[in-house]
Parts: structure tokens; sequence; C-alpha cells
């Protein structure tokens, strides 16, 4: 092991997966960083529009962190004061978490319904075209 002069020591990231998130949108998942490992109680639901996973992260001791997951990542919140320090374009661990979740396809997200969406008209196509 070498000794570099290194001015940012980088802090270890890491995620676990307690409890597999659920049909019913429930599970828990750990965010160790550093020494610090938290444990989240994971509940998503749908949200309000359909390209959206609204889902709520519950700490230990009680912390209710709710995060709007938007297929459009401009448009992907979190409550917590992390997310609004960061700035535009930002993301705090628990948006990161939770796309990095979502490419792992371990978070249910919504797929648009076919048919009767006339009201998301102004939508971004899912698939890129
Ligand atoms: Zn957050």
């Amino acid at each position: 092991m070498t000794t570099t002069a290194s001015s940012a020591p980088a802090v270890k990231r890491s995620i676990r997966i307690l409890e597999p998130i659920r049909q019913d949108g429930q599970g828990a998942i750990r965010i160790t960083k550093g020494n610090v490992v938290e444990d989240y109680k994971v509940q998503t639901f749908e949200a309000y529009a359909g390209n959206a996973t609204g889902v709520t992260l519950t700490k230990k001791d009680g912390t209710t962190y709710d995060i709007c997951l938007s297929t459009d990542p401009s448009e992907t919140t979190c409550s917590c004061p992390g997310a609004t320090y960061h700035k535009k374009g930002g993301a705090c661990k628990h948006i990161l978490v939770l796309q990095l979740l979502a490419r792992m396809e371990r978070l249910p997200l919504p797929r648009p319904q076919e048919g009767e969406d006339s009201d998301l008209v102004e939508a971004d196509c899912l698939v890129g075209c």
C-alpha cells in the first residue's frame, strides 16, 4: 500500500439492499458512507404524474425524506437538506441511490399506461424516439 498525498480522501460509499423492494412498494436499504451506516425503510408509491415515482425513505430515528424520482432527471427532487444544498443538476445521495436501484431494476418504476393518458401529451418519449 502506497501513501500518496491526497487532498480529498475518497469516502467509500456503498449501498446494500436489506429487503428487496416488493410489489407493494416496501423494502429496506442501507447506505454506507465511510464509517457512517444508515438504514432506511423504503416506501414507493405512484406519483401524480405518470413518469414519476414517489419514494419515502425513513431513517431509524424517524427522519423521512420524500423523493420524487422522475424519468426526467431535472424533475427529480428530494426533500433532504443535501438536495437543497446541491445546486440544480446535482443530486443528493438519496437520489443517486434510488437512480442506481432503478437502473438495477430493483425499484418498480411506473410504466406509461397505454391508451388513457391523454393528459400526458407533453411527456417525453421514454424510449428515446
Ligand atoms: Zn436527499
